[in-house]
């Protein structure tokens, strides 16, 4: 049986402090519920981290980054590597979100070398793919999600494409009022597990979580995670309001 997993990304928002107690908040909602069969994560900035595993480690709640360096380490001013992330008590990590994708030219052949690199530390990745509006309007995204998803995991073994999660996130869904329909979600689900399927087999494309991220908000996501390839979600601005993620989390 795949995970369900709901994944805050607070993204360059919230303070140390503000964070905290939003951390605070959702965990302590989420002890008095019955979803343990629920992975929840919690993405924060790299300054956050071992605080949010401080407050966290007890709790039901999981820690992750938004991002990891493509280098091991050494005289890269400004990254934090892979294996510092894992050092903070952080299990996750999202790889190849599209706002680093397109802000930060990172390009699939990068996001590859930065997986490898999270595996090797021990981190669970995140790995994002979708496409952005043109190439939904003429047709070209399969072709698209194709070559995110073989470039950036298909040189994984089988054991390292375990420990992947993959977040299908139109970048036209993403930060506005329109998420995807729950057919839109399927349709691409379906695809994504059918090229794990050929490249890994059955067992492996059965198992891997598949997560929507795009607009997900308490009221959207019941309908979209209904759909039986779709494994959890990857919420942005629902995750800092404690009562929005609490809602997604109970819609999964
Ligand atoms: C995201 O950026 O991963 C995301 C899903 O954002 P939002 O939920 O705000 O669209």
């Amino acid at each position: 049986m795949r995970k369900k997993i709901v994944a805050g990304n607070w993204k360059m928002n919230v303070g140390l402090m503000e964070g905290m107690a939003l951390a605070d908040s959702i965990n302590k909602s989420l002890i008095e519920k019955p979803y343990d069969e629920i992975t929840v994560v919690l993405c924060a900035p790299f300054t956050h981290l071992t605080s949010l595993y401080e407050i966290l480690k007890n709790g039901k709640i999981s820690v992750g980054a938004q991002n990891c360096a493509s280098e091991p380490s050494g005289a890269f001013t400004g990254e934090v590597s892979a294996s510092m992330v894992k050092s903070t008590g952080a299990k996750y990590v999202i790889i190849g979100h599209s706002e680093r994708r397109a802000h930060h030219r990172e390009y699939n052949s990068l996001l590859n070398e930065k997986v490898f690199l999270a595996l090797e530390s021990g981190l669970k990745v995140i790995f994002c793919c979708g496409e952005i509006l043109t190439e939904r309007a003429e047709n070209r995204y399969f072709e698209v999600l194709r070559r995110q998803v073989e470039r950036g995991l298909f040189n994984l073994t089988k054991k390292q494409i375990s420990n992947i999660i993959i977040a299908y996130e139109p970048v036209w869904a993403i930060g506005s009022d329109l998420s995807a329909t729950s057919g839109q979600v399927q349709e691409i689900h379906a695809f994504i597990r059918e090229l794990i399927t050929e490249k890994y087999g059955v067992e492996t494309g059965n198992n891997i979580s598949i997560l929507y991220g795009g607009s997900c908000n308490p009221s959207n996501a019941v309908k979209i995670f209904s759909k039986p390839d779709v494994d959890g979600g990857l919420v942005g601005r629902a995750s800092l309001k404690a009562e929005d993620f609490i809602g997604i989390i109970e819609a999964v």
